[in-house]
Formats: C-alpha cells, sequence, structure tokens
C-alpha cells in the first residue's frame, strides 16, 4: 500500500551543526516504524534561536532536537511546557508543539541509561564518578540518581560548577542529597564501578586528569564523546584498569529513539541503527 501521509518535517537546531548525525538516525527510524518524515540540519545564529525555532514550527514543523549551544536556551522558551526531565536537567533536547504551545523534554539521561543497560552494567548500587558539570552532565544526574547508585560524585576542571551543580541538584531532591558530592578533578580518587566522560576534553586530544580514581572489579569507563576510534578517556580508562569501555555513540542513538517516541507515538529497534552507524563511521 502506498504511504500517502504527509511528510513530517523535524531538524536539529545547533551552531555549529552540520556534523550531527541526528538526520541519519531518524531517517533511519521513519523507514524501520513507517512514519514518512524529513530531518534536516538547521544551523541557528547565536542571536537567533526563538526566531529560528518559532519561524520552524510556524512553517509547520513536528518536532526539533536542540544541540550545542542551545540547551539552556530552549529550556528557558518552554515556560511552563517542560517535562520534568527537563525540568531536573535545566535543559532542553527536544521540542514540539502541543494544543499550541510549546513543549520541551530531555533525552539524554534516558539515552544514555538506556546504552549502559544495552553493555550489561547496572547501575543500581553502584559507586559512579560524573566527570563534567556542563549541559551533558546536567541531563543525565537525575537518571543516574533515580537508577539507584549508590554514591555519585561529580568532578570537573572548573571545581565552583561541580559544587553548584551538585548543591543544586540536592536541594531540588533532598531525597538524594546524602549521595551527591561535588568537586574539582582533584576530588576523583576513590574506587569506582562507573566513571562517566561528560566533558569535552577528547574534542583536544585530551582525557581529564582524574587524581586517585581507581577502578573496581568488572567497571566500566564511558565517554559520551564517540568517533572512529577509542578517545583519549577511554584508552586511559584502559591502561587504570577498567574492564569495560564504551564511546557515547551509542547514548545518541538511544536520546534519539527516545525524541522518536515523544514525537511519532512509537519507540524505533536501537540496535540496527547503532550497527550501521558504527561501521559508517569506521568506513571513514
Ligand atoms: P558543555 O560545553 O556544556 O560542557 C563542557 C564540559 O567539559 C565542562 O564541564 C568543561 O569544564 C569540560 N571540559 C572541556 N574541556 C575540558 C578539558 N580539556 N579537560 C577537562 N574538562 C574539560 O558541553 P556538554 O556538556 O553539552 O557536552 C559535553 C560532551 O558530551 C560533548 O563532547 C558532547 O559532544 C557530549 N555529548 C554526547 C551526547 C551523546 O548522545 N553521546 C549527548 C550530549 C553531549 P569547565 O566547566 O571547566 O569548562
Amino acid at each position: 500500500m502506498i504511504n500517502t501521509a504527509p511528510l513530517r518535517q523535524f531538524a536539529v537546531v545547533g551552531n555549529p551543526v552540520k556534523h550531527s548525525r541526528s538526520p541519519a538516525i531518524h531517517e533511519q527510524f521513519g523507514r524501520q516504524t513507517g512514519v514518512s518524515l524529513q530531518y534536516t540540519l538547521l544551523e541557528s545564529p547565536l542571536d537567533a534561536f526563538t526566531t529560528t525555532v518559532t519561524n520552524f514550527f510556524d512553517a509547520g514543523g513536528w518536532g526539533l532536537n536542540v544541540t550545542v549551544p542551545f540547551k539552556e536556551e530552549a529550556f528557558a522558551l518552554c515556560g511552563d511546557g517542560l517535562s520534568d526531565r527537563a525540568r531536573l536537567a535545566g535543559a532542553v533536547n527536544t521540542l514540539w508543539m502541543q494544543n499550541g504551545a510549546l513543549r520541551g523534554c530531555n533525552t539524554d539521561g534516558v539515552g544514555l541509561l538506556a546504552d549502559i543497560a544495552r553493555l550489561g552494567v547496572p547501575v543500581q548500587g553502584k559507586r559512579v564518578l560524573l566527570v563534567g558539570a556542563g549541559g551533558a552532565a546536567k541531563g543525565v544526574l537525575f537518571p543516574l540518581l533515580e537508577a539507584g547508585c549508590q554514591v555519585l560524585r561529580i568532578v570537573n576542571r572548573s571545581a565552583h560548577r561541580a559544587h553548584d551543580l551538585s548543591a543544586h541538584t540536592a536541594a531540588q531532591l533532598p531525597q538524594h542529597a546524602s549521595r551527591l558530592s561535588g568537586g574539582g578533578l582533584d576530588q576523583a580518587q576513590g574506587e569506582w564501578d562507573i566513571v562517566i566522560n561528560a566533558t569535552s576534553s577528547s574534542l583536544s586530544g585530551e582525557a581529564p586528569s582524574l587524581v586517585g580514581a581507581t577502578y573496581a572489579k568488572g567497571a566500566l569507563a564511558y565517554d559520551m564523546m564517540y568517533g572512529p576510534r577509542p578517545t583519549p578517556f577511554m584508552s586511559q580508562a584502559l591502561d587504570a584498569g577498567a574492564e569495560f569501555v564504551s564511546d557515547g555513540l551509542g547514548m545518541l542513538v538511544e536520546q534519539a529513539a527516545e525524541a522518536f517516541l515523544i514525537w511519532n507515538g512509537v519507540r524505533p529497534e536501537t540496535a540496527p541503527v547503532l550497527s550501521t552507524l558504527r561501521a559508517a563511521m569506521q568506513e571513514r
């Protein structure tokens, strides 16, 4: 049967945005689920994010992903239309219209948790070190706490940002306060079950210097960055005794699947899309 449903228009808005893999992911999700869609790249001027979003939805756009550096602006734009996940993260990566009002969610945390589950590592009862205090770290804090980690320490190059993030989260979620702490990279000492690199250090070819951090038996080191080769953080972690290492390509696909579900009401299969993406990345 010929599908005559109108094409749903999606885009990822960012600056820069040209390297985004989101169009390739969502086009595969669309083929898999029978949703007719077009997914494009939308580079917004840095000072015109609101106009870019408004124009997109006024022209009939169905859904937008938001990437660097606009996740916090997207949060501010949603007003009362924030999901709980977005409110707790303080950042939005998924936008849509509902009953004429802009809605926003953050799917990064769900994406990370789904990918860690795919890797077969339970978070419940684990000691977790989260490196970084930017938008990506904010997005995954609440889901990690909710998943029942025993301890969650945030460390960051600028120590005050980790302190602030830890204090802000503890104030919002007092039931989790006793498991949370924050400090500089020199506060990373301890034996960890899961270490997550939520910094962009790999962009400059380096790994954060985690003073005194060691890996427990069966530990996972997870870098949110991804690429054709192991990142500097992954190499550092293997040298330091981590048993499992992973980059963040799986998280990228999982957060996209969650956005697709919000927009289209159907959850796509992620495994085949991840395999295709990985193969394409390694061919380059
Ligand atoms: P932000 O710009 O908001 O934050 C960057 C963070 O990295 C800050 O904590 C910053 O520390 C730290 N940092 C930067 N350079 C270094 C360095 N050389 N050494 C130590 N720390 C450093 O970025 P995001 O939080 O949005 O993104 C972080 C990373 O996560 C990016 O690489 C992004 O691509 C990735 N990401 C991956 C996703 C996925 O689906 N796989 C989803 C979202 C993000 P300071 O505060 O001191 O500046």
